[in-house]
């Protein structure tokens, strides 16, 4: 389960800001095309958490929507799994957004 080590990364990146400080919220924004689980993120989270600022801080996840541009006719496709077909039926597909997985906020008490 890779988002062990992703989790582990957020805490780290949150741990850095807070400066001695503790957090209290964390926003994470996770692509809808990232491949990782938001509840597998939530279930690592508080694990992770023990033991350093952001022990007892509030999670929130935003997911993000995918697009891709189809590489046959430019057209621009919406994607809710990492694969899809395009209206043309061209599957040759060019991800614009949706692959992000970062830290959007930071809130410190
Ligand atoms: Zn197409």
């Amino acid at each position: 389960m890779h988002e062990l080590g992703i989790t582990q990364e957020v805490v780290a990146i949150a741990e850095e800001h807070a400066k001695g400080q503790r957090i209290a919220r964390v926003v994470l924004e996770i692509g809808k095309l990232s491949g990782v689980f938001p509840d597998a993120v939530r279930f690592c989270f508080e694990l992770c958490a023990e033991g350093t600022a952001v022990e007892g801080a509030k999670l929130e996840i935003v997911e993000t929507p995918g697009r891709a541009r189809c590489r046959a006719c430019n057209n621009e496709v919406p994607l809710e799994k990492p694969f899809g077909e395009c209206s043309c039926g061209c599957t040759d597909l060019e991800w614009l957004a949706g692959d992000e997985l970062r830290v959007r906020e930071l809130e410190i008490i």
